[in-house]
């Protein structure tokens, strides 16, 4: 199951990533209808199915040992719910948490962009920006389970605030609420661009952004080229410090492809150290809207993987 904050999505998968059933829920914002929700959407889906557990992709910063999410700004309803406690006994299977990029790095990993790769690193853009680090064949969680949160290193000490409470974060610059934020000012800075023509009539969307940068509009263009830009400056830290092989980038900011990420791409081989930046393979990631809701039903083989093998 891939939990967000608009939408719950759940699916059955065979081993080999093969989606055979799949249901979607609008999320309940309040606590006890969550539960439910979830409870409702694992049985519906599994319906006729031999079902081993449930993988559950949740938002936020997760303590991996109790199975519970600690903070999580886009849904308040799932902090502080022992997730794993609750649910087991209301669908009678095992039930794994982790953090929601975990969960879609680890399926670009198994059966998406990664296939084949050993060290991926996986951005998610969003209305945050998320990530998921694999480096040996595993996933990294540091200490307490809530590491490889690529969104929030600081780019620019001084720049904008994020929603986690810092300053100048990756997410500050690159995600879709700072493509949002961006748009806004562009549009009025260049209000005879086709962006600054359609910011006049009414509210301009992420895929209008899109839309008009793919049809040459300056002032779109802008926007995503100076995001895609702060991108590859983040990127460029982390091929420094984990030399992966391959960045896949995902998430429903997405939409706008290689606009963003050319430019992030030219700021990596400008700023990454070689033979690393020769290396690395800055990609799109391949599973789409479904590299959550697989990596979260590899969760069972991510555990045994986690205690079988040796570093
Ligand atoms: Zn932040």
């Amino acid at each position: 199951m891939d939990v967000g904050a608009t939408k719950i999505a759940a699916a059955v998968a065979s081993p080999e990533g093969e989606i055979l059933n799949r249901v979607r829920y609008p999320t309940p914002n309040s606590r006890s209808t969550l539960l439910e929700t979830l409870a409702q959407a694992i049985s519906e889906v599994s319906e006729g199915f031999e079902v081993a557990g449930v993988g559950l992709g949740v938002p936020g910063l997760i303590l991996a040992q109790e199975n519970k999410v600690i903070f999580s700004p886009n849904l308040r309803a799932i902090e502080g719910i022992s997730l794993k406690d609750e649910l087991e006994p209301k669908v009678g299977l095992p039930v794994t948490v982790e953090n929601d990029n975990n969960a879609a790095a680890w399926g670009e990993f198994r059966f998406g962009a990664g296939s084949g790769a050993e060290h991926l690193l996986f951005v998610g853009l969003g209305t945050g920006i998320g990530g998921g680090i694999v480096m040996h064949g595993r996933l990294l969680r540091g200490a307490q389970g809530a590491g490889g949160e690529l969104g929030h290193v600081t780019v620019q000490a001084t720049g904008p605030r994020c929603a986690c409470g810092s300053r100048g974060c990756l997410e500050a610059f690159a995600s879709g609420s700072a493509i949002g934020r961006r748009t806004r000012e562009v549009a009025v800075e260049r209000p005879d661009s086709a962006l600054g023509q359609l910011a006049a009539e009414r509210e301009v969307l992420g895929e209008d952004v899109t839309d008009l940068a793919r049809e040459g509009d300056e002032g779109a263009l802008s926007v995503l080229k100076e995001a895609g830009r702060w991108l590859g400056i983040g990127l460029a830290g982390f091929v420094n410090i984990f030399n992966p092989e391959l960045v896949v980038v995902g998430g429903g900011v997405m939409e706008a492809g290689e606009l963003l990420l050319k430019a992030a791409r030219r700021e990596v081989h400008l700023r990454a150290c070689s033979p690393k930046r020769e290396l690395v393979e800055v990609k799109e990631a391949a599973l789409g809207r479904d590299s959550g809701v697989l990596g979260a039903a590899a969760f069972e083989d991510l555990a045994q993987k986690e205690y079988t093998l040796n570093p």
